[in-house]
């Protein structure tokens, strides 16, 4: 399995997943419509590993453009990142959302077949379990997402599910990833959201490159010891480490299989601004205001499952997550 597709690989994630694989010696085909990204970070993803890959602009909607790419190409595997991520977009344009990411993947799925390639890794997201009562949260837990972008994946994941169940050649592997932060050490490719950003660590970045006034922090009165958000932060590189052991369990263990990637550790969103203000020396200026709908109070993985059967682990903690950013935020102050 040496010729791999990835679609969004333009991206946040994807683009640290090509040097990755570019680096374990795959050969990289990108698929991305660049609606949320830009094609200067494939140069910056051949910068940092001295290899050459192969980009196509094309959006998975396109049913000619994307049939053209299978028959174009020699294709082993694929590792499915495109999609719309944003929690409050989905609100607003739910429709946007289910075209773009459920009729993207079933197209995506139906050239696939028709080419006889079975092999995908697909980038779910812990927003498919909701709010939990039980902590942390193993892969077992009921799903309940609270918003049509966490709904997306969960149907994309049933469809994956029935496409197995189906046709058992299929070898599937579905990754809930926690909340990625973080970028590559070189400082070279990292996050670069499109104007006002609307996770914590890029917002508590650009506050503290002085590109935005203050943080908003939504809500201190959750049930939490500071009453602040608990996420389950995962670096980025960690991230991209699951997703190569996940392709090579597919040719070792062939089936369907659905793991956490997180780090098992919760941080409130007070302990990210701390530990951001010591790495970086910079105060953040923040005000408390309310909590933003939607938001649920703890969140936090039980990764020993992937741990276990991927033989995966995390090598960097907090105080990476923070420097790396803040690196790429300090050399890439306006993106690419
Ligand atoms: P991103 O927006 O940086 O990357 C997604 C890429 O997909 C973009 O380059 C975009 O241009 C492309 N894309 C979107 N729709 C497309 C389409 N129809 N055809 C072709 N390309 C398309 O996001 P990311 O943070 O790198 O996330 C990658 C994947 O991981 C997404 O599926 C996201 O839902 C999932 N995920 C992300 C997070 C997170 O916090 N970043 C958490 C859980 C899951
Ligand atoms: N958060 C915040 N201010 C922001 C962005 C996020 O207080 O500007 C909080 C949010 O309420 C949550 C945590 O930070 O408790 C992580 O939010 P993020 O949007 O990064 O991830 P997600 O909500 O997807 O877990």
């Amino acid at each position: 399995m040496k010729n791999i597709l990835v679609t969004g690989g333009a991206g946040y994630i994807g683009s640290h997943i090509c040097v990755a694989l570019l680096n374990a010696d795959y050969k990289v085909l990108v698929l991305d419509n660049l609606s949320n990204s830009k094609v200067a970070v494939l140069e910056r993803v051949k910068e940092i590993t001295g290899r050459s890959l192969q980009f196509v602009k094309v959006d998975l909607l396109d049913t000619q453009k994307t049939a053209a790419v299978f028959e174009e190409n020699s294709i082993d595997a694929v590792i499915h990142l495109a999609g719309l991520k944003a929690v409050g977009e989905s609100n607003k344009l739910p429709l946007h959302y289910y075209r773009n990411n459920v009729v993207g993947t079933l197209n995506l799925c139906e050239r696939m077949a028709k080419h006889n390639i079975k092999n995908i890794v697909f980038s779910s997201s812990a927003t498919v379990y909701g709010e939990q009562q039980v902590l942390p949260i193993k892969e077992s837990a009921a799903t309940s997402p609270t918003n049509p972008y966490g709904r997306t994946k969960l149907i994309i994941e049933n469809m994956l599910r029935d496409i197995y169940n189906a046709d058992p050649d299929w070898n599937i592997s579905i990754l809930r990833y926690f909340n990625p932060v973080g970028a590559h050490k070189s400082g070279k490719i990292g996050e670069n959201p499109r104007g006002i950003p609307n996770n914590l660590m890029p917002y508590i970045a650009q506050v503290a490159a002085g590109r935005i006034e203050r943080l908003c922090i939504y809500g201190n009165d959750y049930p939490t010891a500071d009453g602040t958000g608990v996420r389950d932060y995962i670096h980025v590189l960690d991230l991209v480490a699951g997703h190569i052991k996940a392709l090579q369990k597919l040719v070792e263990r062939p089936g369907i299989m659905n793991h956490n990637l997180g780090t098992g550790a919760g941080y409130s969103v007070l302990e990210i601004i701390a530990a951001f203000e010591a790495i970086t020396g910079k105060k953040i200026p923040c005000e408390i205001v309310g909590r933003r709908e939607g938001d649920v109070a703890i969140v936090y993985a039980d990764c020993s499952l992937a741990k276990r059967e991927l033989a995966w682990s995390v090598d960097n903690g907090m105080r990476e997550m923070c420097e790396d950013v803040w690196r790429w935020q300090m050399q890439n102050p306006t993106g690419y």
